[in-house]
């Protein structure tokens, strides 16, 4: 039964029995929408409430969760997300208003956005955000058409974007979105930008840099002084890309890293739930320099009464109807005031004491992208694995039979065979335990039988979907 479509489980006079006659009929309906709008016919299965509850709930125990399994997947802060911020954000006060409600209506909603953006101020120090852009790539695009503004108003002439080599896909992306050249600058062996390679690229065509940190690497950029100073000689701006800001939370800021602009994803750090291109927010902070390129409206208070500004005097214009995704700042704000000062300090230490426990663990049995110590990631390279018969991406589908998450594979695109670890702060150390034990057991299992860990995942009802394939044609039937 179970290996069936909805609608080959349809059998026809099934319903529910739930919607009543409209009481429009059909000679009105076709008056009012036009002839050509109104279907005759709706082949939607047919079936009772109970096979439908069935169907989906089935379904939905296919899927990999954070709130059922361990999620270490890189790049991405597959945190635990409180039920606490589900259960505040969907109060009826928040999903029940209208962005065309006059300002003295939704003077609740004004504020949470008012006082969030104070609380990333403070953690980021920058100056002024935006809460717009829906996703942390429409936030790079966002900053980056700042940055563009700025020169344009400037007079500056400015050509090209730099990106490390190490660099997030979305960074070269939105560089050249926003007409740009982009130029790509080598990491050193260890995994930080290379100050000499740098140094022969910035010139006075510079716009800016686009850069992480810590790095894809999961590093420190311990230079970041000097890389701003450089790019800042030649009138170009730094953008940081925060889309996983997990590891610096209450230990430092982006302003004292001398960055312009900044995206955070709300949804990765500040724990919206996320994966599958579900609602996101990619909140842009500036400093001073930018403040009138903003997107407008921004939320400002005057005399206790909070409300719209929509005179930004450069603005580059919407990215974005209404105010973003609200509910998703909802959740970062709960999230936030629950935590309180410590609690987000702490949020970063633990992330990255897991990260470097992982670390410590399996560097002898898999090889270390690089020597540094690592933040809230850990990148290994499985090129020795690899070379006894079993990829990278064989590992990570192993993983999947132990019940955990393949972590990020072959990404950063610089570490050959790359696995690229994050666990975050919210994981206990018998589930990381469990996770080492699980490596530690593959890496034996490819000196053993290395066609068991090719062939893996064993468990699953699909084993290894050509994913191309899986994207273009979709075989939505699955088959034990
Ligand atoms: C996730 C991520 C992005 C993109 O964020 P989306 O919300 O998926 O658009 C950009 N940069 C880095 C480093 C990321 O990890």
């Amino acid at each position: 039964m179970n290996n069936k479509l909805i609608f080959e489980k349809s059998s026809p006079g099934r319903k529910t029995g739930y919607f009543p006659d409209s009481g429009i009929s059909l000679a009105q309906a076709q008056e009012l929408l036009g002839k050509d709008y109104v279907r005759r016919d709706l082949p939607l299965p047919s079936l009772g409430e109970l096979e439908v509850v069935r169907h989906y709930t089935n379904l939905s125990r296919m899927n990999f969760s954070v709130d059922s399994n361990f999620y270490p997947l890189g790049s991405c802060t597959m945190k635990y997300n409180p039920k606490i911020n589900e259960a505040l954000s969907s109060l009826e006060g928040f999903t029940n208003i209208h962005p065309y409600q006059n300002e003295d209506g939704v003077q609740g909603a004004l504020e949470i956005i008012y006082n969030l953006e104070e609380m990333l101020r403070e953690i980021t120090g920058m100056r002024r955000f935006s809460f717009q852009a829906s996703s942390g790539a429409q936030g790079e695009f966002t900053g980056m058409l700042m940055i563009k503004k700025y020169h344009e108003t400037s007079g500056n002439k400015k050509t090209k974007v730099i990106v490390p080599d190490s660099s997030h896909g979305t960074n070269p992306a939105t560089a050249s979105m926003c007409g740009y050249e982009t130029v790509v600058v080598k990491s050193t062996r260890d995994g930080l930008i290379d100050l000499d390679e740098l140094k022969k690229v910035v010139d006075g065509h510079t716009a800016g840099i686009m850069l992480t940190n810590p790095n894809t690497i999961g590093l420190f950029e311990e230079n970041i002084l000097e890389v701003g100073r450089l790019i800042h000689e030649q009138g170009g701006l730094l953008y940081y890309d925060g889309a996983n800001f997990n590891a610096l939370l209450g230990v430092t800021k982006t302003s004292l890293m001398g960055f312009d602009v900044v995206h955070l994803n709300l949804h990765k750090t500040f724990s919206t739930p996320h994966g599958c291109g579900g609602p996101g927010a990619g909140a842009v902070g500036v400093t001073e320099k930018l403040v009138d390129f903003l997107p407008a409206p921004v939320v400002e208070k005057k005399d206790g009464t909070f409300y719209l500004n929509h005179k930004i005097k450069n603005s580059i214009g919407r990215v974005r109807g209404f105010y973003g995704n609200f509910t998703v700042l909802v959740r970062a704000y709960a999230y936030l005031l629950r935590l309180g000062r410590e609690g987000i300090l702490r949020v970063s230490q633990n992330a990255v004491l897991n990260a470097s426990y992982i670390r410590e663990k399996l560097k002898d049995y898999y090889e270390l992208a690089s020597t540094l110590p690592c933040m809230h990631e850990v990148v290994f390279s499985c090129e020795k694995q690899a070379q006894k018969g079993a990829r990278v991406m064989d590992i990570a589908k192993r993983l999947i039979d132990y019940g955990i998450h393949p972590p990020t594979i072959y990404f950063p695109l610089i570490v050959k065979e790359a696995l690229m670890v994050e666990p975050t702060e919210t994981e206990s150390k018998a589930t990381i335990d469990y996770f080492i034990e699980a490596m530690l057991e593959i890496n034996k299992e490819i000196d053993a039988n290395p066609d068991s860990v090719r062939n893996a995942p064993h468990s699953t009802c699909i084993k290894r979907p050509d994913e191309v394939k899986a994207a273009r044609q979709p075989d939505l039937r699955y088959r034990y």
